[in-house]
């Protein structure tokens, strides 16, 4: 089920809030704590959905500031006018009002805004030898790991629980824990109405996690890297398992420390995207690279078949098909601006269809290194002008946020070519904008991109991705 907090300062907001929680909410939190000039009558009433009552102190980042009294006072009444659920913390008098409770359901509830403890299962203990009707235990992750504790405790709990991490690496027990049993996942109405951090807006969770439709026994992918919180992918590869109808979900996974998060989570993934800064670190965890991946030095998909993890690189045949979609490779010119992760892949895919490269980079050395490798011409991102190019490939971060208004070399110079943008965050880069006066055939990034996160799809499930369905999702 799904939780929306209505946290606004006055009554009318907080009523309009309401009407639009009714619309998405299983079940709707009224932080009262939050809202001046509190009618709770009116709220339960304009609520069509179950209500928890939640008064919380400020030491626990409410609002509350009164007496405790006149606080347990707010949820004696709740429980007169009717309230389905009404929360109150562990350190506080709770018996008052379990004892009072009458056709309410108490939630019995620990917060923890600056960690997941060491004896969180002492914590648990405690919650659960109490008479309230459901435990909650919210806590912050610090790192991913974090998850997995409040997820065992899930899974253990005879009584209904609710089980979350706070914070941007708790973002997956928000996803997570109701698949895995937990009564409530709370989310937020809206980007920006979040009542506490890492909330997902209700409608993410729904319609792109799909929460109400896993089954227990699906297959758990992601991403991994960092930083990661701007990566789309789990837009398109949720929105293919869900039109292919299979029992799989896709999660972002922030990860600092690469050796942990293989040591805890390997085993738990059926497979990854990998992405920067990780591509390469990964190569040492994997048992059985691909040959194509160890031509280029870095994996971006990982297939975990019983616990052998094999990996691949996808962004080469990503960057070839957008490519031969407009023209064919082989004895064609190619210029590749940038000498990194992407350059790497790029080149190797282009030298396997016989096109002439030459790689050219700001600094110098690296192209230099990788053209010993290739046996290909290089130089610096200046030359461009002198050389003869068929079709351009920019791989550097020119004309992504922040230098969006930014091109890797002067635009006069590209005409009459075909030009590949490796970036992908919007559409048509400055320099794909430029090139489109200038009378070449443009090949977004985003045609890269699709076609990279096909073959992973291919990879993971055997099936082939459906290209269109994929790019109107992105667009
Ligand atoms: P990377 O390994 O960090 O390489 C970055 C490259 O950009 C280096 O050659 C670097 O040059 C150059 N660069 C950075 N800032 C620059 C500046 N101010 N002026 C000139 N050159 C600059 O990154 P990567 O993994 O190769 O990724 C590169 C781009 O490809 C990113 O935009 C990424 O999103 C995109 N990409 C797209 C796809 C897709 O599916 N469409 C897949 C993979 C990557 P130096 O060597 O001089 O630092």
């Amino acid at each position: 089920m799904i939780c929306i907090s209505i946290i606004f300062s006055n009554m009318d907001a907080a009523i309009a809030d309401l009407k639009k929680a009714n619309n998405i909410a299983d079940i709707i939190e009224l932080r009262v704590d939050y809202i001046f000039g509190l009618d709770i009558k009116k709220l339960i009433e304009a609520a069509e959905k179950p209500v928890i009552v939640t008064n919380r102190r400020k030491a626990d980042n409410g609002k509350f500031e009164g007496a405790e009294e006149e606080r347990l006072s707010i949820l004696k009444k709740a429980i007169d006018l009717g309230a389905d659920y009404v929360d109150i913390e562990i350190d506080s008098n709770y018996n008052e009002i379990i004892n009072d409770k009458k056709n309410s359901k108490i939630i019995i509830s620990y917060h923890n805004f600056d960690e997941t403890p060491e004896n969180i299962n002492e914590i648990f203990d405690k919650l659960n030898s109490t008479n309230a009707d459901i435990i909650k235990i919210v806590t912050t992750a610090n790192k991913l790991a974090d998850n997995l504790k409040i997820i065992e405790l899930i899974k253990k709990s005879e009584k209904p629980i609710i089980g979350l991490c706070m914070g941007p690496l708790g973002e997956i027990s928000r996803i997570l824990s109701t698949i895995y049993g937990s009564f409530l996942t709370f989310a937020s109405l809206d980007k920006g109405k979040e009542s506490a951090p890492g909330q997902i807006p209700a409608e993410t969770l729904r319609n792109i996690y799909r929460i109400d439709e896993i089954k227990p026994g699906f297959k758990l992918y992601g991403v991994i890297g960092k930083p990661i919180s701007k990566s789309k992918g789990y837009i398109v590869h949720n929105s293919l398992f869900k039109k292919e109808k299979l029992n799989n979900i896709y999660l972002k996974f922030e990860v600092n420390d690469l050796e942990k998060f293989m040591k805890n989570f390997s085993s738990l993934l059926a497979g990854f995207s990998v992405t920067m800064p990780h591509k390469e670190n990964i190569l040492k965890f994997i048992g059985v690279i691909d040959p194509v991946a160890k031509k280029i030095g870095a994996v971006n998909t990982v297939v975990n078949n019983n616990g052998k993890l094999t990996g691949y690189n996808t962004d080469i045949i990503g960057a070839i098909k957008a490519i031969e979609v407009k023209t064919e490779i082989k004895d064609k010119n190619v210029t590749i601006l940038g000498a990194g992760g992407a350059a790497r892949a790029i080149a190797v895919g282009v030298l396997e269809k016989q096109g002439k490269l030459t790689i050219l980079n700001r600094t110098v050395e690296k192209a230099e290194k990788l053209s010993k490798e290739f046996n290909c011409n290089f130089g610096s991102l200046q030359d461009f002008e002198k050389i003869k190019t068929d079709i351009l490939i920019n791989t550097t971060s020119i004309g992504m946020h922040p230098e969006i208004n930014g091109t890797p070399i002067n635009t006069k110079f590209v005409k009459n070519i075909i030009v590949l943008d490796a970036i992908y965050s919007q559409e048509k880069t400055k320099l794909l904008q430029e090139a489109e006066k200038n009378n070449c055939t443009i090949i977004s990034g985003i045609e890269m991109y699709i076609n990279q996160a096909a073959g992973q799809f291919k990879i993971w499930t055997g099936k082939e991705a459906d290209i269109n369905f994929m790019r109107n999702i992105i667009k």
